[in-house]
């Protein structure tokens, strides 16, 4: 199956609201391009440096999402095009970005990562952590960052109601923050990568994160 065909099929099985963010991490600019002459737009990279490479070398109208652990140092080379950051996990993150957003004269949009996993491998921010953060005074005067939701990734297991259960928790907390903070535009929950986004989209999930199932076994070296 070449590329293009496993995005056909992906994109046939997912409801209109759902957007497809094809991960390309490890795999080289010439692989993702396959996928942008086959129509894919949003790509999604976990880390600065390879996600600014390629930014460079593939066509300027691609929607880049970061989706992995941002060191606030770092946020300074993804600032000029970023579209959206996945991973903030504190609020001096959040103040870095906006810090850089604004020397760009940008607005970048972004999610709190929540924990939602049972394993402790994971990144992202307790309920309550998530909470100090919305509730204080720095967060609200942040305006060149716009906070639309979460994320969160389920456990890595075959248990197909525990990741279940996690995803359903995790859309629970969306609803109850959304009802809450009606000053906030929260529309966005990305939630399911390859082995588990038909659970996520049950569960109420806006955004997939799929990368092997479009582009094959990663090789880490
Ligand atoms: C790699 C990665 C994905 C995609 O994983 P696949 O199993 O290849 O679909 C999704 N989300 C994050 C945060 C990742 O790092």
């Amino acid at each position: 199956m070449s590329i293009k065909d496993n995005l056909i099929n992906i994109k046939a099985s997912l409801p209109s609201i759902v957007k497809l963010i094809a991960v390309s991490k490890t795999y080289p600019a010439s692989t993702v391009n396959e996928a942008y002459l086959a129509g894919q737009r949003v790509f999604g990279e976990n880390k600065v440096q390879e996600m600014c490479e390629k930014y460079e070398q593939l066509p300027k109208d691609i929607e880049w999402h970061l989706i992995g652990h941002l060191q606030s140092n770092k946020v300074k080379y993804i600032a000029p095009f970023v579209y959206m950051i996945h991973s903030v996990d504190s609020l001096k993150l959040l103040q870095e970005i906006n810090k850089q957003a604004q020397k760009n004269n940008r607005i970048i949009k972004c999610l709190l990562q929540i924990y939602i996993a049972q394993e402790d491998t994971k990144f992202g921010l307790s309920r309550d952590e998530c909470l100090n953060i919305l509730n204080s005074e720095e967060f609200k005067s942040l305006v060149n960052i716009e906070v639309v939701g979460f994320m969160g990734m389920a456990s890595n297991t075959d248990n197909r109601e525990q990741i279940k259960k996690e995803f359903h928790s995790l859309k629970n907390f969306f609803t109850e923050i959304k009802a809450q903070k009606s000053e906030l535009k929260f529309t966005e929950i990305s939630m399911g990568m390859s082995s588990d986004y038909p659970i996520a989209i049950e569960e109420g999930s806006t955004m997939i994160r799929v990368g092997s199932l479009i582009f094959g076994q990663r090789n880490y070296h």
